[in-house]
């Protein structure tokens, strides 16, 4: 298949790897911030960081659409079906992620709430012209890759006079979370988390272009490389940080060109900014409030606002207890911290989000195997 299989070839996979340890300075420690969960799995999938030099690592941050969202927001979706009584057309990944009170949009649909898993926006639009008689809410998530989608359906339910069609929207910002990531105390003042260098996300910057992160690239001066979602990918941008590092640069480099540009693109760019505006602050499930990070829908579109059309107070809920997704989403702790993964919580018994979606940090190392490593015997007990 062009464009997958010439980007997992095992020979330029071994050169690559090759390549990383002439490169790298063995007095040195290289950390690196996959900010996607794509990478995250190409990662663990194709072995990547087992074929790295010890002193290169990965650290996972949350780029994963489902794990971030907070709990208060999936209570918010299931108040609507419980009080509103809307159909509520959501993306698959939403449905077994664990809310308040032992819930899911999975066990309130099978308590019969009407829940329909969609696959586009275009179907929730057809649920709404197929129900005249029901409100429709489209239960909108996801980074810059799936945003101008949503625009797309909020204008053609605009257009159409679809008034029993609207949009609860969640979508996120990722420059905003990589900034906020760079800045929070871990990173900056605590020392627990250290972040040499950033593999910038592949879908996402196809739409907003490698432009927006030259601010924090210099800011915080710290490298970023727009990697692509393929194994050798992944290697060589690594090749492409640590060079990067070991010259001193803190540049915004490009690694995907097939797909992506500095500007983007730039009809989806104008048809978001269309439709949705900044939020002055949103909750995301590990980061908590951060400025500027969401959007929400325009005064223009408010008809087509489901925050505006029911109340949908705001939601502070608590993950579960012992499940740690807020610190793996932050890349402070790793999902064989928990001491629910595995033992408790694994994709069939899922108690946090990193381990339901197909993204999530949690679910990569249970899908390729990164399960916890056997309890050594401390050094007093062995001694003795
Ligand atoms: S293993 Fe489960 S409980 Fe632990 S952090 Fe991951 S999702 Fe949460």
């Amino acid at each position: 298949m062009k464009y997958v299989e010439e980007f997992r070839q095992r020979d330029l996979a071994q050169q690559l790897a090759a390549a990383i340890r002439n490169e790298v300075n063995p007095g040195r420690q290289y950390n690196l911030m996959e900010f996607c969960g794509g990478h995250t799995h190409a990662i663990f999938r194709y072995g990547v960081q087992d074929l790295m030099p010890a002193n290169v690592k990965f650290v996972h941050g949350p780029g994963c659409p489902v794990c971030v969202l907070p709990i208060g927001r999936i209570d918010n979706a299931i108040q609507l079906v419980e009080q509103h009584d809307v159909i509520l057309c959501s993306y698959g990944d939403m449905l077994r992620v664990p809310a308040s009170e032992r819930k899911s949009l999975l066990r309130v649909k099978a308590s019969g709430g009407d829940i329909r898993m969609v696959y586009s926006t275009q179907d929730a639009l057809r649920i709404a012209r197929d129900n005249p008689g029901r409100q429709v809410v489209f239960f909108a998530i996801g980074f810059e890759t799936t945003t101008p989608p949503t625009a797309v359906a909020i204008r053609q339910a605009h257009a159409g006079g679809l008034d029993n069609f609207s949009v609860f929207c969640n979508h996120v910002l990722t420059p905003a979370a990589i900034q906020n990531i760079l800045e929070s105390p871990e990173v900056r003042t605590m020392g627990s988390i250290s972040i040499d260098g950033f593999f910038g996300p592949s879908h996402v910057s196809s739409i907003i272009g490698s432009r927006p992160y030259e601010f924090f690239a210099e800011e915080f001066q710290r490298p970023v490389v727009i990697a692509g979602f393929e194994p050798l990918d992944v290697m060589q941008s690594a090749l492409m940080l640590i060079r990067q590092l070991n010259e001193g640069r803190h540049e915004v480099e490009n690694e995907y060109t097939r797909v992506v540009s500095r500007e983007g693109n730039l009809k989806a760019q104008s048809l978001v900014a269309e439709v949705f505006e900044l939020r002055r602050s949103f909750e995301w499930r590990g980061l908590g409030l951060v400025p500027y990070s969401a959007l929400q829908i325009k005064a223009d579109f408010a008809g087509l606002d489901a925050e505006r059309r029911f109340d949908m107070p705001a939601i502070s809920a608590s993950d579960v207890k012992g499940c740690e997704c807020p610190s793996i989403l932050r890349g402070v702790k790793r999902p064989t911290d928990c001491k629910l993964f595995g033992t408790v919580c694994t994709p069939d018994n899922p108690m946090g989000s990193c381990m339901v979606s197909s993204e999530g940090a949690c679910a990569a190392y249970w899908s390729y195997g990164r399960f916890r490593q056997p309890e050594m015997p401390d050094s007093e007990e062995s001694a003795a």
